[in-house]
C-alpha cells in the first residue's frame, strides 16, 4: 500500500537488515536513500533488483528539492521507501523534514525498525539501560563542546553520543573537565564489524586510553549517571591520607 516507509540498514554487518526491510525494498514503488550507491550494494548483496523503479538521493544537502517529489509520489498514492547510509533513519540522520511532511499531509508513515548504533551500544556498554538520553554528536571547538555538555552534566539517564574517531581524544578530554573522570563511561568502536572493541572504565580512564592512541573506526561514546562514581584505590588512598593529616594536626 503507499505511504512512506522508513527502514533501517546494517551499521556493520550486512546481514542485519531484516526481512521486512527486504520485502520493502522489494516492493516499493519508489525507494529513496541517503546513499545511493551504499543502498544499491545493499540490494545487491540480498539479491534485490532494483528494475526500472526510480532510486532518489535524499540527504541533508537537497531535502529541500526533494522533499516535493517525493510528496508528489506519495499523493499519487505510491509506496516510497526511504533508507539512510547506515542505521535508523532521523538518528542522526537524515529523515525528520520528510517524515514531518508526510504526516503533514496526511500520509501514513510507517517504520521498518533494525539496527542503530546507539541502541546496540547501549545493549553492549553495562551501563543502566532503564532510561536513556541520545544526545547525537557534540558541537566542533573545545568552548561549545563544553557547554554543551555542562548541559548535560546533571541528566538522571545513561548518555549516549556519537563521535567521529578524530575528536575522540578531545571529548573524553573534555568530559573529564566538565564532567567529572570518576563516572563510569564506555567507548564502542566498529560494532558488527571486525574490529569491533568495547572499553569500559571511568571517565579519566578513556580519556589516558585515548591519550596516546589513535582512535579509529566508528565510535559511540556512552556514560553513566550523575551519582554513579567509581571510587578506585587511588580515590581511598587519597581520602585516607587526607584523615591521616587531619588527625595529626
Ligand atoms: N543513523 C545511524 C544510527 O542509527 O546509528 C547513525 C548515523 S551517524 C551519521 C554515524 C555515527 O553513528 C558514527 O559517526 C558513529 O558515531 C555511529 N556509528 C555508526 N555505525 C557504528 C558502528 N558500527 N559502531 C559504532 N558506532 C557507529
Amino acid at each position: 500500500p503507499g505511504g512512506l516507509y522508513f527502514i533501517s540498514t546494517p551499521i556493520g554487518a550486512a546481514r542485519d537488515i531484516t526481512l521486512r526491510a527486504l520485502d520493502l525494498l522489494r516492493d516499493a514503488e519508489v525507494i529513496a536513500a541517503e546513499d545511493t550507491r551504499s543502498l544499491r550494494h545493499l540490494m545487491d548483496i540480498h539479491g534485490v533488483a532494483l528494475g526500472g523503479r526510480p532510486l532518489l538521493s535524499y540527504h541533508d544537502h537537497n531535502g529541500e528539492q526533494m522533499r516535493p517529489r517525493l510528496l508528489d509520489a506519495l499523493k499519487d498514492g505510491k509506496s516510497v521507501v526511504y533508507a539512510s547510509e547506515a542505521g535508523t533513519p532521523l538518528v542522526a540522520d537524515p529523515g525528520y523534514q520528510l517524515g514531518a511532511a508526510a504526516i503533514a499531509a496526511g500520509h501514513p508513515v510507517t517504520a521498518a525498525p533494525g539496527p542503530s548504533a546507539a541502541l546496540a551500544a547501549l545493549t553492549v556498554s553495562g551501563l543502566p539501560s532503564d532510561r536513556f538520553l541520545f544526545a547525537g554528536f557534540a558541537p566542533n571547538g573545545s568552548g561549545p563542546r563544553r557547554r554543551w555538555l555542562a548541559d548535560l552534566k546533571a541528566t538522571p539517564a545513561t548518555l549516549i553520543l556519537y563521535e567521529s574517531p578524530k575528536r575522540l581524544k578531545a571529548l573524553l578530554t573534555d568530559m573529564a573537565e566538565v564532567m567529572g573522570g570518576g563516572r563510569r563511561a564506555v567507548v564502542c568502536r566498529e560494532l558488527t564489524k571486525k574490529f569491533e572493541e568495547v572499553l569500559r572504565g571511568t571517565v579519566a580512564d578513556l580519556a589516558a586510553a585515548f591519550a596516546d592512541r589513535e582512535a579509529r573506526g566508528e565510535i559511540v561514546v556512552l556514560i553513566d549517571r550523575p551519582g554513579a562514581t567509581v571510587v578506585t584505590p587511588a580515590d581511598i588512598e587519597a581520602a585516607l591520607r587526607e584523615a591521616l593529616t587531619c588527625q595529626s594536626v
